[in-house]
């Protein structure tokens, strides 16, 4: 047997999986590992928890279910984006923790970027918006912070990585300090448009190029894990920041095609081709992917709350047993009963960007019940996802016929019966909704010849559902209005 070896390197549990040439998933690991939380809005990994988690479950699933003549003949990384980690070149010792995506620590350094109008020049070199997420800043961090940290980057002793890098360098003894074009472009360093690290933003944040990895292409042969490490030496062919790697994985590989992954929060990402759409409707703009020298961008609009608000009914409200009994208690009801809930426990992303407001549930009248509050919450999803749809088309004047989803949300029916109905679309779900790892198996695979090209990729066969739109314009138009307008009072 012949496989793609995939490692996704989540936020909260570490991957791998096992591809065969049918594109059939031969095997899964997985194991969590501990967030850390030392103060409120801070969020840190324990770098070695990451790397030894990942390296337990790959061993493991190598072990039990290749037999020695099988052949692993590609790995593809697939990672939590954004997340730093700082190392010693010399011994491996990372400085300080991970720094996650989600950590707020410096929250405050935007508000000077802001504050000093660096938002215009930040957004047109790197197509982020100015947020505490991006690397920069929390790399930046760790050398302020950190004593002897800036010095030892000075003299060249100290390594950045997103966890990519991190487990690259791991994998190959500290032969490779490489990331590729998709993390690359969720530091806020490298400029999106020259394909280089941003040597103004470098100075700006005071950040030794010398830290720097170097950047590749999305799926090649960057180099071979050591024998001693998984007991194999297998080439290391791919790597994509998650989102990324679950729209290549929806193989939404033409402009215009989009995916949304409905998990805690929802990510839509669309596919723009090789050219960079700058929206001004607080879209990011990222790259999501370099493949045989040609660079295809994404819009990307995220959504904080999705399948949280779900959590949130249960957890909070006790209005329901667990998250699939959302679904059959909004089936159960004729329509929401003019109630809406908008969702903003944490502000409102794209295209509002609010930080500030908080979440409401609006409309409610005696004859509300139980099941018009969970049908609100289910279809506040729907919206908010409508909502980043109609700027990606305003913004890029492209139209959309249908969207491919997955992530845990994706489960539910009644969502994706209402996101056909009120964004007008097909919406598709995969019978196997693991694309951001069957993404990454493709990547690496197509790197090693395993597949020959997006063609054969195509002739996978894969069973879907497909949700069609069944509201008449009038009914969508008055819904939808309804839910704009819940919005501004949320505003
Ligand atoms: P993540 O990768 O962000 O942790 P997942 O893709 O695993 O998220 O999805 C988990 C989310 O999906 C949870 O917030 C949960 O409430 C929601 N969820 C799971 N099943 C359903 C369902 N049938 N209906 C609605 N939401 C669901």
């Amino acid at each position: 047997m012949k496989y793609i070896l995939a490692l996704d390197q989540g936020t909260t549990s570490s991957r791998a999986l096992l591809v065969n040439h049918a594109g059939q998933i031969c095997g899964v690991r997985q194991q969590e590992f501990p967030q850390i939380f030392p103060r409120t809005g801070w969020v840190e990994h324990d770098p070695t928890d990451i790397l030894n988690s990942q390296l337990t479950v790959t061993r493991d699933l190598i072990n039990k279910i290749c037999n020695p003549d099988d052949e692993i003949i590609g790995l593809g990384i697939t990672n939590q984006r954004e997340t730093v980690i700082v190392w010693n070149k010399h011994t491996g010792n990372p400085v300080y923790n991970a720094i996650v995506w989600q950590c707020q620590r410096s929250a405050e350094y935007c508000n000077f970027l802001r504050d000093n109008d660096y938002t215009e020049t930040i957004h047109r070199k790197t197509g982020l918006v100015v947020d505490a997420y991006f690397s920069g800043p929390k790399i930046k961090w760790i050398l302020d912070n950190i004593k002897g940290a800036r010095q030892a980057a000075e003299q060249g002793d100290l390594l950045f990585g997103t966890v990519d890098s991190w487990l690259i360098w791991n994998l190959t003894g500290g032969k490779y300090h490489i990331t590729d074009y998709s993390n690359a472009s969720r530091t806020m360093l490298f400029n999106i448009n020259t394909l280089t690290w941003d040597e103004e933003l470098l100075e700006l944040m005071k950040i030794p190029a010398a830290m720097l990895p170097e950047v590749h292409s999305s799926s090649m042969i960057y180099g071979h894990t050591e024998q001693a490490i998984l007991g194999r030496s297998i080439p290391i062919s791919a790597i994509l920041g998650d989102q990324q790697a679950a729209l290549f994985g929806n193989l939404c590989l033409e402009p215009g095609t989009v995916k949304n992954t409905y998990g805690t929060g929802a990510f839509l990402l669309m596919n723009t081709g090789n050219r960079p759409f700058f929206s001004q409707d607080g879209l990011l703009t990222t790259i999501a992917w370099q493949i045989n020298k040609e660079t295809i961008y994404a819009l990307e609009g995220t959504i904080f709350m999705a399948g949280a608000t779900i959590q949130w009914l249960r957890d909070n409200l006790g209005l329901i047993k667990d998250a699939a009994e959302s679904e059959t208690l909004a089936a159960s009801v004729e329509d929401s009963a003019g109630v809406y809930f908008v969702p903003a426990f944490q502000g409102l992303g794209t295209p509002y960007w609010n930080m500030e407001t908080t979440a409401l549930i609006s409309g409610l009248t005696r004859g509300a019940q139980r099941a018009h509050i969970v049908r609100a919450a289910l279809e506040a999803i729907a919206y908010r996802t409508n909502d980043v749809l109609s700027v990606m088309q305003h913004d890029t004047e492209m139209d959309l016929n249908d969207m491919l989803v997955d992530g845990g949300a994706a489960m539910n029916n009644f969502l994706l019966q209402f996101q056909a109905d009120i964004s007008n679309l097909s919406i598709i779900r995969p019978q196997n909704i693991e694309s951001t790892a069957m993404g990454i198996a493709f990547a690496a695979g197509l790197a090693v010849g395993f597949w020959e090209n997006s063609d054969e990729l195509r002739t996978i066969k894969q069973q879907t559902r497909v949700f069609t739109p069944q509201m008449t314009a009038n009914k969508r138009n008055t819904l939808y209005q309804g839910w704009q307008n819940a919005v501004k009072r949320c505003l």
